[in-house]
């Protein structure tokens, strides 16, 4: 079972989303395990400060050093002595997350994520700590909280038990490099438009056969890029 723990200013928003849904069933049956840690508690500031501003001047503030550092050790020295977490700092300067990353990390045991905010975080702890970086996406938002939660939602859905099974996952867009076929529920017909003849046909070759080829068709059209 993989454990993540999550660094961050913010615990309540990512609490909000992993309480819910498919992932907070999974931690309530004990599938995965996932905590969340204040980056708060462990400032050593009178006035619970964790920022400040940046040397050489600029607009906004940079998460310290001091804080995170003793926050993710603390996370680390709670693990099994024989634990090797993989740090993960959710950063636009990181690899761009993929599903081949997600399946990479979903082998592992322990995760420990931590979120920037404001302007990001003092270089010297990544440094020091050995943080590698993943990015969401060529672009920027507010906080890592939403990058953290879609990493960790991503490697929690490949865990046994959070999916009634494999194909539940391995069927979906990018597990095999490609699209996935269209989707159809009832009725029948809806606004004039028919579900394909061959998915109500009961015929399980041929309803294969055709899921393969519109997800090769689906592909070729949203993403030729994929099949290169
Ligand atoms: N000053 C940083 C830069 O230009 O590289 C951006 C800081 S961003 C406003 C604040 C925090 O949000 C970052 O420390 C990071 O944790 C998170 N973040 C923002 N965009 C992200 C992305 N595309 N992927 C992952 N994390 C991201």
């Amino acid at each position: 079972m993989i454990r993540i723990n999550i660094a961050t200013l913010f615990p309540a928003m990512c609490e909000a989303f992993l309480s819910e849904s498919i992932i907070g069933r999974a931690r309530r049956s004990g599938a995965v395990e996932i905590s969340c840690r204040d980056i708060r508690d462990y400032t050593l500031d009178k006035h619970r400060k964790v920022d400040d501003k940046a040397y050489g001047g600029g607009t906004g503030m940079v998460m310290q050093a001091q804080p995170i550092y003793d926050c993710v050790r603390s996370m680390i020295e709670d693990l099994p002595e024989d634990a090797n977490p993989r740090l993960i700092y959710m950063s636009p300067q990181g690899r761009t997350l993929t599903q081949d990353i997600v399946k990479e990390l979903a082998a592992e045991d322990d995760l420990i994520i931590l979120c920037g905010h404001y302007e990001g975080v003092d270089r010297r702890v990544l440094d020091e700590l050995e943080f590698e970086e993943i990015s969401v996406g060529d672009y920027v938002v507010t906080g890592g909280e939403l990058p953290a939660l879609i990493l960790t939602d991503a490697v929690c859905r490949l865990q046994e038990g959070v999916l009634p099974n494999e194909e539940a996952y391995s069927n979906e867009s990018h597990y095999n490099g490609l699209l996935e076929y269209p989707q159809y529920t009832r009725p029948e017909e809806w606004r004039g438009r028919r579900v394909p003849e061959v998915l109500i046909s009961g015929h399980h070759a041929n309803i294969k056969k055709w899921q393969e080829d519109m997800s090769l068709e689906v592909t070729k059209e949203k993403r030729p890029d994929l099949l290169g």
